[in-house]
């Protein structure tokens, strides 16, 4: 029987503790309850117990390297700061030996994933897609491209005249294994009008990644919160999320996005408050029984407060990234980078055992006790070769 946490003996929250601990799932009814309580050390006793239970003491990072081959973008989403239309002088485009360029750079770097996206392009080719993740793969085949969000695909199947099935084949044969989770936003029609006019709707969304779980390929996925949607707005988010995964298991993570209000057209002044971003973070922990993992992305947060998250529910903390634009150029006051050494540091101090992880969450490294004492310094091979060059970076 699991011991009882201090903080839900005498909380309004137990029966769902309860619940928890008994391996049942809860309603969206319950999780309303748990975004509308003000206990906030009860709600994490209740996440970390759900945590527990699915991973047990690790948490994960990703070394890893942003990669944007354009911010040009056909749309004008409300809350987007990146995009940009031919005429901005601010506008640019990679060509694909550029993008190679960079790539071969992070490689040195001990990278085992390139995270690209970009916005919807005006005029670039089909073709330039297909062979920019074909020259990447070549550099190394070990590395791990995860790519496009989900209305990225849709503009490129517009694009190249195909299908969403036949878009997500071709790419996948050309070197992608994994979608990237951005562009959920919140599901609900009325908000998504008001933050994203335009962009895909909800069931386009979701039905971009299920074509591409049914072709055995894996994604993230994402919940923009914080802006103008109401408590009930996140729940029904979490409910179409956790039914998909019902039906595919091809989510491999969930990461909670943290609105950032600056330079966009939506009247938010303040971005989401820690004590939102924990909760946040606890509930989808707790309501997303099927998930296995719960990112607290460091960009959105920054590393302190991702690093409580790890006490909340989450149990990865993302990537060092390297070159960070979308949310800053929304404002985000983090670094554009985290070293590794920093990412070991906040794990352990919050008392779990570090695993350097890939794109699909497994562990390509776990810094258990016997990894730590065989360390040199903080760091050892090409890690300690990214804290060099981060260090002048
Ligand atoms: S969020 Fe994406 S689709 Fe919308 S304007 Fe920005 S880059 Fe374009």
């Amino acid at each position: 029987m699991t011991k009882m946490n201090f903080f839900v003996q005498r909380s309004e929250l137990r029966d769902l503790y309860d619940k928890v601990a008994a391996g049942e799932r809860i309603s969206e009814a319950d999780a309303l309850r748990l975004f509308e309580s003000k206990d906030l050390n009860a709600l994490g006793a209740i996440a970390d117990l759900a945590r527990q239970k699915k991973v047990g003491n690790r948490a994960s990072y990703i070394i890893n390297r942003y990669l944007n081959y354009s911010n040009y973008c056909i749309l004008s989403c409300q809350f987007c700061s990146f995009a940009r239309k031919k005429r901005d002088a601010d506008g640019f485009e990679l060509s694909i030996p550029q993008m190679v360029e960079k790539a071969r750079e992070a490689l040195k770097l001990g990278i085992t994933e390139l995270h690209i996206v970009g916005g919807l392009h005006p005029s670039l080719p089909f073709s330039y897609y297909v062979d920019f993740l074909k020259a990447l793969k070549a550099l190394d085949a070990r590395l791990q491209l995860k790519c496009f969000t989900a209305i990225e695909i849709l503009h490129l199947a517009w694009l190249g005249k195909r299908s969403v099935e036949q878009t997500l084949i071709e790419l996948k044969d050309a070197g992608l294994v994994s979608l990237t989770g951005g562009g959920a936003e919140i599901f609900r029609k009325e908000v998504r009008s008001a933050i994203a006019k335009g962009k895909e709707s909800a069931e386009e969304y979701l039905d971009v990644h299920r074509t591409w779980h049914k072709l055995g390929g894996r994604s993230t996925c994402t919940m923009l919160y914080g802006h103008v949607e109401t408590l009930a707005d996140r729940v029904d988010h979490l409910r179409q999320l956790r039914a998909l995964q019902d039906e595919t298991h091809g989510f491999v993570g969930f990461v909670p996005l943290p609105y950032q209000p600056e330079d966009n057209d939506i009247p938010v002044t303040t971005p989401p408050t820690g004590f939102d971003s924990l909760r946040t973070l606890a509930i989808s922990r707790i309501y997303l029984d099927n998930f296995d993992h719960i990112t607290a992305y460091w960009v959105g947060l920054g590393l302190k407060l991702a690093q409580v998250a790890l006490s909340y529910g989450a149990d990865d903390l993302h990537g060092t990234i390297i070159e960070e634009h979308i949310f800053h150029m929304a404002g985000a006051t983090s670094p554009q980078l985290q070293t590794e050494a920093q990412m070991l540091k906040a794990i352990r101090e919050a008392g779990r055992t570090p695993v350097q992880r890939n794109t699909f969450y497994e562990p390509i490294k776990v810094w258990d006790d016997a990894a730590a004492s065989a360390e040199d310094g903080s760091t050892s091979g090409k890690s300690k070769m990214l804290e060099d060059n981060l260090a002048t970076a």
